[in-house]
């Protein structure tokens, strides 16, 4: 690390991430609790996941009068959402309404990304270093880097050969894509490729999207917000503050408590069928068995499986669509806007990858190999002015890893973690004293509302922080037997579901190559994990060492 600048500036806490995260932390430390903390951003404005993942059909999949802040009424009184899902912008701006509202702008630092960090075990503080070789101390050094904040462009022979233009969806161009006239290939059929292909079809010459694993999607029924939803929003907003922060999911809805392996298959579909005409990631509640036991799923797969047949002109395309081989939200679960009707359209074709793998990226398009139905061997070049690789992230630890973070005994992040990403609650690593993550690995995360998840940490760091302060001591941290107490529950939690089941997921770092196999997100819900976080505070932080 270079030591050769200037005195570096001592900060009480610094924050790494200006999105939902990063924001409430800076303003529950500065505003609440009066102490001196930066925040540093490596996008040029606030908005986290949400400013870089413009990519075209890019929405929320919470609704909107749920994925917001809840601890300021008045800002819940005065800011208006125009969609049920919002959408980059919208929340984008949504957030610098909040960063100038609570005058947190004065704090950041844009621009700036974080190369190292180091624990300077004499002192009892983080010696941070960006890109630029400038210094920071801070007591507190906490992770607000988003769950999907590194772009994974997966290595396909050829790339840099391709002549066109490419990009992934999480780090698109400010300025936007022109697809008119073009012809555009898609990889990826995730919940981003699943929203980004119906818009690109819109305006591309044609639009061939390359499907490794067919996927589930419900409609996400997005609509136009009127003066009466958002009165009715308003007027709930208490009622629906209580529901997101004390039920399992963070949404503004429950898990129904019927199974649906006791209820009549007529029934079941209707129940069914009423959760597709609403739409919205509340599908998976239709029953509480649904991720547990792979009957109950097999129920939900069946209905979604002859929806597609339904929506999908072409047989063939119905079937490629439909040939899902994981249990329904076992992975993350799409929702979508028009994406099965996208493939009745002229200008659309599928491409099945599991009997035509591609083979390499060429100059002017895409290679495919493979074997077609009579055991010919089949090889089709595809033509392409565009690539759009909607191929996901290293998701949840990935932006951590990236950086050069080193704890006690200049212990590396990488090597803590060379078995999985274990941790204690989801908050520390042993060995990194004084460094919290804002809805790392171990935590609910992923599988909630985010910002109900992301509240509830803060506030927690904000509790712990403010009882270090008070009680004079310097360092908090979590000793390895709590680790492995909580990698042990956490591992539990997960086992009761269908999740870990589900080889090729991201939840499990398998969308990585080389990326260490461990169950990411907690899966005993917000409300359990929050009861957990609240009676560790309680008992003074029982489970960790503090001194
Ligand atoms: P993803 O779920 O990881 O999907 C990546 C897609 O790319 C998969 O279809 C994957 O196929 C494919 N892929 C990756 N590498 C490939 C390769 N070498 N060749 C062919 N295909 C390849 O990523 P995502 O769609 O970006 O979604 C990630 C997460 O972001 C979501 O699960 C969700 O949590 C979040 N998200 C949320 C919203 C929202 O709020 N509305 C929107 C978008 C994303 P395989 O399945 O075969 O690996």
């Amino acid at each position: 690390m270079n030591t050769q600048h200037s005195e570096p500036e001592m900060l009480d806490a610094l924050i790494i991430g200006a999105g939902f995260s990063g924001l409430y932390q800076l303003y529950c430390l500065q505003e609440k609790l009066g102490l001196k903390v930066k925040v540093l951003e490596a996008g040029d404005g606030v908005g986290g996941t949400w400013y870089w993942n413009s990519y075209p059909g890019a929405r929320c999949d919470s609704e909107s009068h749920v994925y917001c802040y809840t601890f300021s009424k008045e800002l819940t009184e005065e800011w208006n959402w125009s969609e049920r899902y919002p959408g980059p912008a919208e929340i984008v701006s949504y957030l610098n309404h909040v960063t100038d509202r609570f005058d947190l702008r004065k704090s950041i630092e844009f621009d700036t990304r974080v190369a190292a960090a180091r624990f300077n075990e004499q002192d009892n503080y983080w010696d941070i270093e960006i890109d630029a070789g400038q210094h920071y101390r801070a007591r507190y050094l906490i992770t607000a880097v988003g769950c999907l904040s590194s772009a994974n462009v997966p290595e396909i022979d050829g790339l840099n050969d391709f002549a066109g233009e490419w990009y992934h969806t999480g780090q698109w161009p400010k300025e936007g894509v022109q697809f008119e006239g073009k012809r555009v290939g898609q990889i990826g059929t995730g919940s981003t490729g699943i929203q980004a292909a119906p818009v690109i079809a819109q305006t591309a010459q044609h639009l061939t999207v390359f499907q490794r694993t067919a996927n589930y999607s419900i409609p996400a029924r997005n609509h136009i917000l009127n003066a009466k939803d958002r009165h009715s929003h308003k007027l709930n907003a208490a009622t629906t503050r209580e529901l997101t922060r004390n039920n399992s999911n963070g949404h503004g809805w429950l898990i129904s408590k019927r199974k649906a392996l006791k209820t009549s298959a007529d029934e079941r579909a209707s129940i069914y069928e009423k959760a597709w005409q609403t739409g919205g990631l509340k599908f998976r509640a239709s029953f509480s068995d649904l991720l547990i036991s792979e009957e109950a799923n097999a129920t939900a797969a069946a209905f979604i499986k002859r929806k597609i047949h339904q929506l999908v002109d072409d047989p063939e395309t119905a079937s490629t669509l439909a040939d899902i081989d994981h249990p329904y939200a076992a992975k993350r679960p799409p929702i979508d806007t028009h994406y099965f009707e996208t493939y009745n359209r002229d200008n659309v074709t599928l491409v099945d990858l599991r009997k035509t793998p591609i083979s390499k990226i060429t100059k002017d398009g895409m290679l495919c190999h493979g074997m077609d139905n009579t055991g010919q061997h089949i090889e089709t070049h595809h033509e392409l002015d565009i690539l759009v690789f909607a191929t996901g992230y290293d998701a949840i630890t990935g932006t951590l890893l990236r950086m050069d973070i080193r704890g006690r005994n200049d212990l590396t992040l990488s090597d803590a973690w060379s078995a999985g990403p274990r941790n204690h609650l989801g908050l520390q690593v042993a060995g990194f004293p004084n460094l919290f993550m804002v809805t790392g690995p171990g935590s609910p995360s992923v599988l909630t509302n985010m910002p109900a998840a992301i509240e509830q940490h803060v506030e927690w760091i904000s509790d712990c922080i403010a009882y270090m302060v008070e009680q004079n001591h310097t360092t908090i941290e979590s000793p390895e037997p709590s680790v492995e107490s909580w990698v042990n529950e956490a591992n539990a939690e997960a086992d009761k579901t269908l999740l870990p089941k589900v080889k090729h997921s991201w939840y499990l770092g398998a969308n990585i190559p080389g990326k260490p196999r461990m169950f990411m997100p907690y899966t005993g819900g917000l409300d359990k994990y929050r009861a957990i976080c609240q009676k560790a505070a309680d008992n003074n932080y029982q489970g960790f060492d503090i001194s």
